[in-house]
C-alpha cells in the first residue's frame, strides 16, 4: 500500500514557525534563516516539498544579499520564545531548516551561537537541530558553526555520485566523494535519507547496498529514512510502500551496524 502525499508545497514566510509537531523531533520550533519566499538551495532535489530550486548555488557570492539579519533573527526568537514561556507551551528542539538549504546562511555561526545564548535562557532542556543536505560540509566555516549544534541530521539519499546527482541535481562544483569524507568527520551525525519510485528510484538492489556501504562509511549516530509525504517538484515521483521501506531499514541495521528508524 502507498501513501497519500499531502496536497499543498511548503514555502515558509515567517523567519520563526511552530512549534510544529515533528514525528522524527517532537515539538520543534523552527528558524527559517533564509527568508520569505523564494527557496535558496544547494541542491534541486527532485521530491523537494517547496518546488524546484531556481539557482542552485554551494555558497552566496553577496553575504549582504537579500537575507534577513542574525539581528532580526535573534529578534524574532526571543519574542517568540518569551511568548513560548508565557503560554507555558513546551518545545524538544529549536530547528534550523526552512526555504532551503541553512547553511548557505552566510552568518551561520554567529546565529547559531545567539540561539545557543536564547535557549540557554528561555528553555534550556530544548536541544538545538539542524537538517541540512550536507552539500556545504567542505566549508571549514559550516563544519565550525555546526560544532555549535547537538542534533546534526544530515541528508545522503544515494550511495552512488551518478544516482545522488540524478535524485538531487546538485549546483556545480559539488563533489560527492568529498562531501562523503566530510560527513565521517563530522561528531554526533544523524543521516536522512528519503526513499522514491517512479521517474527515478533508489531502491534497486545495488542502490540498497552502495547506500548502506556509504552509511557504514560515515558511522552515523542512527540513520532515518522515510519517503514523499508532501507533492515533490517532479511530478514524476511516487512514494515508496511502507513494506519497502521496512526491508531497506532492516538490511542497513544488518550491512551497516547502525540503527536505522523508519518515519
Ligand atoms: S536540499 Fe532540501 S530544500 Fe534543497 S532542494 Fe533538496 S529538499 Fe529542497
Amino acid at each position: 500500500m502507498t501513501r497519500d502525499i499531502r496536497r499543498h508545497r511548503l514555502v515558509k514566510e515567517d523567519l520563526i514557525y511552530g512549534p510544529l509537531l515533528s514525528r522524527r523531533l517532537g515539538r520543534s520550533l523552527g528558524v527559517n534563516l533564509l527568508g520569505a519566499g523564494e527557496k535558496v538551495c544547494s541542491f534541486n532535489c527532485r521530491y523537494c516539498q517547496c518546488g524546484w530550486t531556481a539557482q542552485p548555488i554551494l555558497q552566496v557570492a553577496d553575504p549582504l544579499a537579500n537575507f534577513p539579519s542574525g539581528e532580526q533573527i535573534a529578534t524574532a526568537l526571543e519574542m517568540r520564545l518569551q511568548q513560548l514561556c508565557r503560554d507555558q507551551i513546551p518545545i524538544d528542539v529549536i530547528t534550523f531548516s526552512g526555504n532551503g538549504e541553512p547553511t548557505l546562511y552566510p552568518e551561520l555561526q554567529a546565529i547559531i551561537k545567539a540561539a545557543s545564548a536564547l535557549r540557554d535562557r528561555y528553555v534550556p532542556r530544548a536541544k538545538l537541530a539542524i537538517l541540512s543536505n550536507s552539500s556545504t560540509v567542505h566549508r571549514r566555516e559550516v563544519r565550525d558553526a555546526l560544532q555549535g549544534i547537538d542534533l546534526k541530521l544530515m541528508k545522503l539519499d544515494a550511495g552512488s555520485d551518478a544516482l545522488t546527482r540524478r535524485i538531487n541535481l546538485p549546483a556545480k562544483g559539488w563533489d560527492f566523494a568529498t562531501m562523503l569524507q566530510e560527513l565521517a568527520q563530522l561528531d554526533g551525525v544523524l543521516l536522512q535519507t528519503i526513499f522514491v519510485w517512479g521517474r527515478v528510484a533508489n531502491t534497486a538492489p545495488v542502490a540498497i547496498r552502495e547506500w548502506s556501504d556509504r552509511v557504514a562509511e560515515i558511522r552515523p549516530l542512527g540513520v532515518q529514512i522515510y519517503t514523499l509525504d508532501r507533492v515533490p517538484a517532479d511530478p514524476g515521483l511516487t512514494p515508496v510502500s511502507r513494506v519497502v521501506l521496512d526491508a531497506i531499514a532492516g538490511y542497513a541495521r544488518r550491512r551497516a551496524h547502525v540503527p536505522v528508524e523508519v518515519y
